[in-house]
């Protein structure tokens, strides 16, 4: 028996202007891993490939990895990165017996709306009667040719995404249970015209913690795979917003029954996933006052600007008014920019620099742009930049933050990077030297994520409004490729189809 697992892994975030070329699906390497390399930097962590491993360990296999290659999410993917990968998974099709893919859902290039529908159409087609599983993430923004050309697809039912290889586990058992004759799976998919809001989607919230209970409930009476997407909304095309699948075994009429409920649900909540942007200033002010309590850090939110949403991680706007502000004693996490920590280099550990941090990569898709800021400070540490994921999300993977300076402004420590990460994993401060919990404010660039590993170690969280293309407020993106009417771009308070 023959296995091909495979990961092309990308959030696309349409307004983004970061490149998507082929080392950032690299993780440094300059090309993505494959083989018995990528064997052995996936088994037994917490990731889809990992899953996928496990699935396949189960059975007596040969197992063939073309190749795992997954980039923080950034703009449109660049054709020849996405040929190049895209070749390499189609080249291993032909004479598998099972295909499992690890792919986003979400993933836009320069050509294609729908990348990892197209890439299942090209799999499909070399690959006619090979069962297909596919993991996606609860960002997954679904198109008919991804269900039409996959066997099974599941989601992740947590945000932040702490099954993921969970997920996989599921996907790629169902998968071989449909190539071992032992089931039949069907799928049945649909969306709903609504673009929850990201900052309502984490799964400790009503109404995502329900909806997801409600699809557990359903796998446990009989459905083998329920998934509730909550969609990426920060894509302009038209299929970004909330869906649904469900997988059953031979039997369309629980799944759709399944699908109907979760939409239906799903639309009556969906004023609860609309978010309420506060004002910086107000912001900083309630945050001064919760950390005169002294219970514990006070996070600071620059939920505008994150990695995971495909941010620029280089606005400046928040650390601006932190230091305007006077706050202090403040750990930030953290300011993409390499050539500023080339210069930190170059000046070296105890130095004392001027440097003009942020605020380089133009944004054309907003009407406000981010400034560099001038800053003064000492070089406090110098470092490579990487360590291991110890949380439940990406547990046993190696973070790569690149070259990475500490700039110390009076006792606000600024963690500046020369690649993107998200900040979900406190190694990213103790890595450094920097222990979170003895600081009276963290500022983090993040949405939602920031809770796998931060939530437990602060005593309150403020969500800052600064900049950037990860914007909480939709008025400041112009949406023209999405389907309409679509709540709440539009005031629609009924949807087709029901
Ligand atoms: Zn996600």
């Amino acid at each position: 028996m023959r296995i091909v697992i495979a990961c092309m892994s990308h959030e696309t975030n349409t307004f983004s202007p970061v490149i998507t070329d082929l080392d950032r699906f690299s993780g440094g390497r300059g090309v993505p891993v494959s083989g018995a390399e990528a064997i052995g930097i996936y088994s037994g962590t917490a990731s889809c490939v990992g899953g996928f491993l496990q699935a396949a360990a189960e059975l007596e296999a040969s197992i063939e990895v073309p190749i795992v290659a997954a980039a923080p999410p950034s703009g449109p993917v660049e054709n020849d990165a996405y040929e190049y990968i895209a070749e390499r998974i189609v080249a291993a099709a032909p004479g598998a017996d099972v295909i499992l893919l690890d792919l986003h859902g979400a993933m836009v290039t320069r050509s294609y709306e729908d990348g990892e529908g197209e890439l299942l159409r090209r799999v499909r087609a070399v690959a006619p009667e090979v069962p297909i599983g596919v993991a996606l993430d609860m960002h997954a923004n679904l198109y008919p040719d991804m269900v039409r050309h996959a066997t099974v697809i599941s989601g992740y039912q947590t945000y932040p995404h702490v099954d993921m290889d969970g997920t996989a586990l599921k996907a790629g058992r169902i998968t071989l249970a449909a190539f071992g004759g032992r089931v039949s799976p069907v799928m049945a998919w649909g969306n709903a015209p609504m673009l929850p809001h990201v900052m309502r989607q984490g799964t400790d919230d009503f109404p995502n913690s329900a909806l997801q209970a409600r699809a557990k409930e359903m796998e446990a009476q009989g459905a083998l795979s329920v998934s509730l997407f909550t969609g990426f909304p920060h894509a302009d095309i038209t299929n970004a917003g909330l869906s649904v699948v469900v997988v059953t075994d031979d039997d369309l009429p629980l799944a759709e029954r399944c699908r109907d409920e979760l939409l239906e649900r799903a639309w009556e909540d969906r004023r609860d996933f609309v978010y309420e942007v506060e004002p910086l200033q107000a912001s900083l002010a309630r945050a001064r006052d919760l950390a005169a309590r002294d219970e514990g850090p006070v996070l600071l939110l620059d939920h505008y600007d994150n990695t995971a949403s495909g941010g620029t991680m280089d606005t400046t706007e928040v650390l601006a008014a932190v230091l305007d502000e006077g706050l202090e004693d403040v750990a930030v996490f953290g300011i993409y920019d390499p050539a500023a920590v080339r210069e930190m280099a170059a000046a070296g550990v105890g130095a004392e620099v001027t440097v003009s941090l942020g605020g380089k990569l133009p944004m054309p898709a907003l009407a406000e742009q981010s400034r560099p800021l001038t800053v003064t400070g000492r070089v406090k540490l110098l470092s490579e930049g990487r360590f291991p994921a110890t949380v439940a999300m990406s547990r046993g993977l190696s973070m790569n933050m690149g070259r990475t300076a500490v700039l110390a402004v009076g006792s606000v420590d600024i963690v500046v990077i020369s690649r993107h990460i998200e900040p979900f994993d406190p190694g990213c401060f103790r890595s450094l030297g920097i222990e979170p919990t003895a600081r009276r404010y963290l500022m983090l660039k993040s949405r939602i994520h920031y809770r796998v590993g931060f939530a437990p170690l602060v005593a309150h969280v403020v969500e800052c409004a600064g900049r950037g293309v990860c914007t909480s407020d939709y008025s400041e993106l112009t949406f023209e490729h999405v389907r309409r009417p679509i709540y709440p771009l539009d005031g629609i308070n009924s949807r087709e189809g029901l």
